[in-house]
Formats: structure tokens, sequence, C-alpha cells
């Protein structure tokens, strides 16, 4: 394996992950990119171009390339809008492949659905395997919708159908995903790898608590409860504000040290402040509780889970939950929905616990469980550290690369057959 092409349509990995379209997947591809590159495999990430000032090519890291890709214009194009811009962008990365020799990449990664569309006519042009990861499937977000959330499209469940028959393999994080998979888009299960995401143990690792809260302003003896990521229906951070609005209510004397911090941007809205949830947080008479900090990368985000006494993730759904697992790395117990990867992502009663459903009291049960409890919320935190050292992104990238070696092998075998 020498080179692979990779391709992120949607969203860039240079961009800072936590608002817009920038999340996990922008992380997952920055992780194991490096990665491939450091041994030995040259990766070639093409994304949309999203400012004029971009250069057509960007190194990433050393042997780690980000093309930018003209298709369409370059401001104000929502994510809704690219599935018109997918014949542009495909013209674009045939066009930079055909500046090299025949032959030049190995195999083409696609991510998310509209990623799998521009990789499915590479894969044809240039007889190489396409491997696929959905990151989120339509039909499994429809299935659990927030009240206030719009169903995905037709047009894209459609779309994932076509890749998911068209990928020579599927990359799933869990178990779960690769089922879903299988029973809702009638994937091929010989097709389907469940890869692990990992975890940066070096930057997400245990600190100073005291020391992390003076950073954040946050008094010694708050009760911090965090919630890190896009700020979007689906991600639910609206549950946490009721479960804090509950806890207060059962304890009035909880209000002078509670502090619920909500980290990262607005998501699919176009706002560049969470306005709803400023306006939530109000109507709960939680205003004075609660505090908003903008997308957070480097140390800074550590410090957060660091800082914090658990951390939330109240997704409808979640086809993994990194943060989750980087906030356990830090030592900070999770109480997570119990849907999707975050089962996997968590160990309930061991490394935080899993809520079913999205009401407010059982949420503000699981949270006071741990946060007034400081003994049980030690242990937890003991194995928090224990269960994230079990994920790796060495291990993704070597799961990886088996994958794209299997998918070259039995590609030629078709092929040349
Ligand atoms: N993130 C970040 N800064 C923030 C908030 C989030 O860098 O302020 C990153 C976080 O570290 C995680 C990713 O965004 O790696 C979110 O991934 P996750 O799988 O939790 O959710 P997704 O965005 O993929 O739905």
């Amino acid at each position: 394996m020498k080179r692979v092409a990779v391709l992120s349509v949607h969203t860039s990995p240079l961009e800072q992950p936590g608002t817009g379209d920038a999340g996990g997947m922008n992380v997952y591809i920055v992780q194991t990119a490096t990665r491939m590159a450091q041994r030995g495999i040259e990766v070639e990430i093409f994304t949309r171009a999203t400012s004029s000032d971009l250069p057509p090519v960007a190194e990433l890291a050393p042997g780690v390339k980000v093309r930018h890709v003209v298709a369409g214009p370059f401001e104000g194009l929502g994510k809704e809008e690219l599935p018109g811009q997918l014949c542009a962008f495909a013209a674009g990365v045939l066009r930079a492949e055909a500046r090299h020799e025949p032959g030049h990449y190995d195999v083409v990664h696609s991510h998310y659905w509209l990623s799998g569309q521009v990789g499915w006519l590479a894969r044809e042009r240039w007889a190489v395997p396409l491997v696929h990861t959905a990151h989120t499937l339509a039909k499994v977000k429809n299935l659990a919708l927030a009240a206030s959330d719009m169903p995905e499209p037709r047009m894209r469940v459609i779309g994932e159908e076509q890749v998911v028959t068209e990928a020579d393999r599927l990359v799933a994080n869990t178990d779960v995903e690769a089922t879903e998979l299988i029973k809702l888009y009638d994937a091929d299960p010989a097709k389907v790898l469940v890869v692990p995401p990992g975890v940066d143990l070096e930057r997400f690792r245990p600190g100073d608590r005291e020391a992390a809260r003076s950073a954040l302003g946050l008094a010694p003896e708050s009760l911090v409860l965090a919630f890190v990521g896009r700020i979007q229906p689906l991600k639910a951070p609206d549950v946490l504000l009721r479960a804090a609005a509950e806890m207060v209510a059962r304890d009035p004397g909880l209000r002078s040290r509670l502090v619920v911090l909500i980290v990262g941007g607005p998501s699919g809205s176009g706002m560049k402040t969470p306005d709803q949830l400023i306006r939530l947080a109000a109507e709960l008479r939680i205003s004075d509780v609660v505090r908003f900090l903008p997308p957070q990368g480097g140390a800074a985000l550590a410090r957060v889970y660091q800082a914090a006494d658990v951390v939330a993730v109240p997704s409808y759904n979640e086809s993994f939950g990194l943060v989750a697992l980087e906030a356990q790395a830090c030592g900070t117990p999770v109480v997570a929905a119990s849907v999707g990867g975050l089962p996997v992502a968590v160990r309930d009663g061991v490394s935080g616990a899993l809520v079913d459903g999205h009401d407010a009291e059982p949420w503000a049960r699981a949270l006071s469980d741990i946060v007034l409890h400081p003994g049980y919320r030690e242990e937890l935190a003991g194995n928090a550290v224990g269960h994230a050292r079990r994920f790796s992104w060495d291990r993704t990238t070597d799961s990886l690369l088996a994958g794209y070696a299997e998918a070259r092998d039995v590609f030629r075998e078709e092929v040349f057959a």
C-alpha cells in the first residue's frame, strides 16, 4: 500500500471540530491519515474549497496532503446543497489524479455518503477498491429523531443505499452499526468491517482538576457538568439543561455550586451563538448556572474534561461518540444516552452511566448519583481512564490498513478473474 485517496467532501480536516459540520469525522480522518503517513503511506485528502484564500494543496502533516477542490461557490453553500455539486467535485478529483501515472492510488476511502458517491465514480475510473465509512446513517437517525429535528431526506437514504451496494468494504464503528448496515441497508455482511475508533491518549489524560478549574475561572468547590460538541438537536444539550434545572428544583442549595459548561458551536443553523440554548436556560431560570464556551482545541479541550465532575452525552443517536472516550481518558466519568455506539464507549456503572430516554428526571438522577457522591465518582473516574486506554488510533489505523489490503486483494481477484 503506497498511496491512499481520502474523500471528505463536506468538511475539511483542517477545520476546528466542535461547530458547523466539523466533528468526530474530522478528528477520525486527521488521526488515521497522520498515522498512515507515519507508516510510510502517502495520504491525499480531497475536500471542497470553502474560501478563495485556500491553496490548491496544503500539508496537514508530513506525508498528508489536503487537496482543495473547487466545486460550487466558496461560501454560503449549505450541506444540504452539496448533492448538486458532487459532479463538479468528482471532476476535480479525477482531474487531480489524471496528472499522475495510472495506478497512482491503491485505494479510495470515502467518509459520509456525499463522499461515497464521488468514491463510487473514482473506484470505477481508477480500478481501485472503494472503502466507505458512513459516520452517520439517515435511516438510523430518522428512527430516533429529536422532537425539534427534521427527518433526513429520501435523496440521502437512496444515496447511502447506492454507496452501500457499490463499496468494496464498509467500515462500522461498532457491532451495532454493522448490524444497522446489514439490517437496514441490506449490506453484504462479508463487506462490513468493525473498526473501533480511538482516542489521543497523549492529549487526553488525567490532570490537575483544580488547575483546570482555575484556568477556566471555575471555583474549586463547583459541581461541574459539561457538554462538549456541536450544538444541534441530535446532540441534545437541552437535556442537560433540563436535568440541571431538575437538580436545582430538588435541592435549591445546589444553585450556588452547580455549573453547566456547554462547549462547542452551533451546527446546521448558521448561527454564531447557541441562541436557542441561551433562551432555554433563561426559561428554565438557570442562566446563572450555565456557561458557554466556543469550540476548544488543543490542551484547552483537555482542561475542560479535567475540570468537569461529569461529562454528559445525551445524544438521540451517536455512531460512536468520541467525546465520551476523550472525557474518560481525562479521568472524567460520562453519563450517556443508551443509544448507538455509546454503550461501547461508556461502561454502565463502571466508567459512567447509561440513561434510557431523554426525560429530565432520570438524567438528573444519574448525574446526581455521580456528582453528589465523591467516593463513587472517584471509583468511576479511575475505571474511566482504564476503559479509554483500550482504544487507540494506532489500532484503528492498523485495522483500516488491513481492511484496505483485504479490499485490494478481493478487488483484484474479481476484476482480473
Ligand atoms: N471537539 C473539539 N472542540 C470542541 C468540541 C468538540 O475539538 O469544542 C471535538 C471532540 O474532541 C471530538 C469531536 O469534536 O473529537 C466530536 O466527535 P463526536 O464523535 O463526539 O461527535 P460528532 O461531532 O462526530 O457527532
